[in-house]
């Protein structure tokens, strides 16, 4: 592409079609799920997914603070989304920004429609997550491993959620944007779904699209979310495999 005005825009795509990670466009970075990573939490997940690195820990249902926010009817789901002050290469402010409280809010809603609140009335579940490194598509990241940690501390919820990013990057649609594909690319659509009933349950946009390309790069997160929801079993299924017993030793 060049450089456009004066901002110099590096090559997001070679001529073979690759991107500068050498992936295709349709593929995900190499993802890794850990259930189980802190013991004091009630659940918890650790996901490495390309750069990031995202602790999610999960509390709950228990008493709701503050107080006022309780319903009589439903528990409440309190996410608290925040990247630390050393997980990204420029100065970032620590604490609560405005993009963290949006974050905060949509993966709270996302959660709400999922999980069984009605079962646990007057109380809140409450769901940390923290980015300890950033390298775009960290809220997707969040909701993976929040999602992981729900389920290991047992929260009845309708299914797990997948989430990741699609983009456009130089004219193309692509899977899971990195952190310069994230700077120099057109766009940017993360996403959550709900595999079992196909339901998006976070949807948002950055940048600009065709209709058409938006259909093009729904297919492809929807697609990418099924790769995702995968992993996810597998580490929930490894976090409760029943380790055989090692074999008594016998002496005669
Ligand atoms: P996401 O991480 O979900 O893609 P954004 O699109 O808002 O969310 O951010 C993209 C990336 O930009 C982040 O993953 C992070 O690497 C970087 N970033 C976001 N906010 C800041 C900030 N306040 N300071 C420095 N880098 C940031």
């Amino acid at each position: 592409m060049g450089s456009v005005g004066a901002k110099e825009v590096p090559e997001l795509l070679s001529p073979e079609g690759l991107r500068i990670d050498g992936r295709r466009l349709d593929e995900l970075r190499p993802l890794k799920i850990t259930a189980g990573a802190l013991h004091q939490a009630e659940g918890s997940a650790f996901v490495e997914w390309g750069a990031n690195k995202v602790m999610a820990a999960v509390y709950g249902p228990r008493e709701v603070h503050p107080r006022h926010l309780q319903q009589n009817n439903k528990a409440i789901i309190q996410c608290r989304y925040n990247m630390a002050a050393f997980s990204v290469d420029e100065r970032k402010r620590p604490g609560l920004d405005r993009r963290s409280q949006e974050i905060s809010k949509v993966i709270s809603e996302a959660f709400e429609s999922v999980i069984f609140v009605e079962e646990f009335p007057r109380t809140s579940i409450d769901v940390y997550i923290e980015v300890l490194q950033a390298n775009a598509g960290t809220r997707c990241a969040g909701v993976v491993a929040a999602s992981v940690a729900l389920a290991d501390a047992g929260i009845p919820m309708a299914d797990l959620v997948p989430s990741v990013a699609a983009g456009k990057i130089s004219g193309h649609i692509a899977l899971d944007l990195k952190k310069e594909e994230d700077n120099f690319g057109e766009a940017d659509l993360p996403m959550a779904l709900v595999p079992q009933s196909g339901r998006l349950v976070l949807l948002q946009m950055e940048g600009h699209m065709t209709r058409a390309e938006l259909t093009e790069a729904l297919d492809m997160g929807i697609k990418g979310c099924h790769q995702i929801y995968g992993k996810m079993k597998d580490a929930l299924r490894a976090r409760y495999q029943v380790t055989e017993a090692p074999p008594t030793e016998v002496t005669a």
